[in-house]
């Protein structure tokens, strides 16, 4: 599914004589009379119409199965990366009930390259969780989808609101940082999400349930495409006439620091070698099948131990490794 780029020349057609109300206390609500000034709901809402990304998830027709899967895909893996492994991953898996009957390796050898490949297991474990509790139907109760494993307060928000309509506060890394700068004047690098912050983004909330929903979608999507983190692109955003950042003159972040991640000759590089082994063999892999991906033995050891104790490999027989539940080993 193509993604759409944003029109950075094009901002949305939000209210060119009216001022955009970033204070939650101040805005008034859509259609409060023909002077209204827009809420800040109404001015991402325009910009979303114009410039949303097609993504298959934000279909209709998506069903919340293919919306939970794409909000664990998408927690730490762009969109450009998740779009095939999602595709792959609900055609061969099109419901909870279908990957609940296999092995748990059988989903983090599905997994590949997306990285951070406990959230297969957690989104098998969850698949099992639903068939078992919920008779195969992704629950669309808050509460039920937070006792979901590998289901935190984003993603059980993300759910609830993009696959059920529903309104609640949906805060990843993109809407805190654009409510920090619009509404806060605050280069807020934070990541956690306090009760505040949930309090703050629901006030920007429209009440019916079906628009506050999209508009969830739609602050996410401005933060992601606009509000970036190094360099906001003020000119393409709908809030600029009365962002709080920009009025209080574009003050430097505050909070720590973002650092680099690095992969090269980390524990996590060598983790990914010895799954890679793993997940492409049809059969239990010999130590000596590990040995020769990474030279180093300590480190080897540290990330082989770390596998097993995280459940995404499994002793099958000594110095015999496999996909967990997935192979028996003659004389084991
Ligand atoms: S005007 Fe700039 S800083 Fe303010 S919300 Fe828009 S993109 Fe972010």
């Amino acid at each position: 599914m193509a993604s759409t780029a944003p029109d950075q020349a094009s901002p949305a057609p939000v209210a060119a004589s009216a001022a955009v109300a970033c204070d939650p206390a101040a805005a008034p609500t859509a259609g409060a009379g023909p002077r209204a000034v827009p809420t800040f709901a109404d001015a991402v809402l325009g910009w979303y119409a114009a410039h949303a990304r097609d993504l298959p998830w934000r279909h209709p027709d998506a069903g919340p199965w293919a919306v939970l899967v794409s909000e664990i895909m998408l927690q730490q893996t762009p969109v450009n990366r998740v779009l095939p492994a999602w595709w792959a991953w609900l055609d061969r898996w099109p419901a909870p009930s279908a990957l609940a009957a296999e092995p748990a390796g059988e989903a983090v050898r599905m997994w590949g390259r997306l990285g951070y490949p406990r959230r297969a297991l957690r989104l098998h474990q969850a698949a099992v969780a639903i068939t078992e509790k919920y008779h195969g139907s992704v629950p669309d109760d808050l509460e039920d989808l937070l006792r979901l494993p590998g289901v935190g307060t984003y993603t059980a928000r993300a759910v609830a609101a993009f696959a059920f309509r529903q309104r609640h506060a949906v805060i990843d890394v993109n809407v805190r940082r654009l409510v920090g700068r619009a509404v806060e004047g605050r280069d807020d690098q934070r990541s956690a999400v306090s009760r505040r912050d949930l309090e703050l983004v629901e006030s920007l909330l429209p009440p019916d349930a079906e628009t506050a929903a999209r508009a969830s979608a739609a602050f996410m999507e401005l933060g992601a495409l606009i509000c970036v983190a190094r360099t906001p692109r003020c000119a393409a955003c709908p809030l600029r006439p009365e962002c709080a950042w920009q009025r209080a003159g574009s003050p430097a972040a505050t909070g720590p620091a973002r650092r680099a991640q690095s992969y090269a000759g980390t524990d996590r590089q060598v983790r990914g070698k010895l799954l890679a082994v793993l997940r492409e063999s049809p059969t239990p892999v010999p130590q000596d099948a590990l040995d020769a991906v990474w030279d180093e033995p300590v480190q080897r050891g540290r990330a082989l131990r770390g596998l097993l104790d995280d459940g995404l490999a499994v002793t099958v027989a000594p110095g015999v490794y496999a996909l967990p539940g997935e192979h028996s080993w003659p004389g084991a």
